[in-house]
């Protein structure tokens, strides 16, 4: 789990979050590892690993060969079962995400819930500085599709959690738009 983290650290070095704060990007991925170990009680390594490894080929051109000679051919398949096709338009990548949702593996059900999460978390408490209400309620419904396309029904306790996030964004971006 070190490994991977450094691992993600050193590729996602020069990357940061869109939110105004500009947070690190390795941030996320603690985030999500953690929610999973904290919240999910997740405590499968190849999950765990996969989780700080899971933007990793889509966002910093990492190939599968290199991720499968540094972490296992189980760990690299479960990264590339959450990552999008990035040659693909981005309003097609998130229609796929809703339609390959009840196709995932459980553990991949589990890294995108808890993705899902962190993104929701961060589009409460530190968004792109340049995305409006509407823009971020579009996320956040488009969220839920996805999870409530295929997410549900492998961890009660992260399904909670979204819950809660879904239900206090949607709660204020209402307020800002009403
Ligand atoms: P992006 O996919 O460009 O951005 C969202 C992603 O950015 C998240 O899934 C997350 O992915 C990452 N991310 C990084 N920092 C943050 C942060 N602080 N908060 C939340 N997420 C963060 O945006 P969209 O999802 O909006 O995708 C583009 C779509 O939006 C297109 O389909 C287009 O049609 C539509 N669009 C809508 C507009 C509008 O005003 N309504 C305007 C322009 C486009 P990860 O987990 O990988 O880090
Ligand atoms: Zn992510």
């Amino acid at each position: 789990m070190l490994k991977a983290a450094a691992f993600a650290a050193q590729r996602h070095r020069a990357q940061k979050r869109k939110g105004a704060a500009q947070a690190p990007y390795f941030n996320h991925l603690i985030e999500v590892a953690d929610l999973l170990w904290r919240v999910g009680g997740v405590r499968e390594m190849v999950t765990l690993i996969a989780a700080l490894l899971h933007d990793v080929v889509e966002d910093t051109g990492v190939s599968p060969a290199e991720l499968e000679a540094a972490f296992g051919a189980e760990v690299c398949a479960l990264v590339l079962e959450v990552s999008d096709d990035k040659s693909l338009p981005k309003a097609r990548r998130k229609q796929l995400q809703i339609e390959h949702a009840p196709h995932l593996s459980r553990r991949a059900r589990l890294i995108k819930l808890a993705d899902k999460i962190s993104n929701l978390h961060d589009l409460i408490n530190d968004p792109p500085p340049d995305w409006s209400d509407e823009r971020k309620l579009e996320y956040f419904r488009w969220a839920r599709q996805v999870v409530d396309a295929g997410l549900r029904g492998v961890n009660p306790a992260l399904e909670a959690l979204f819950e809660a996030t879904y239900a206090e964004g949607i709660k204020l971006l209402e307020e800002g738009t009403a």
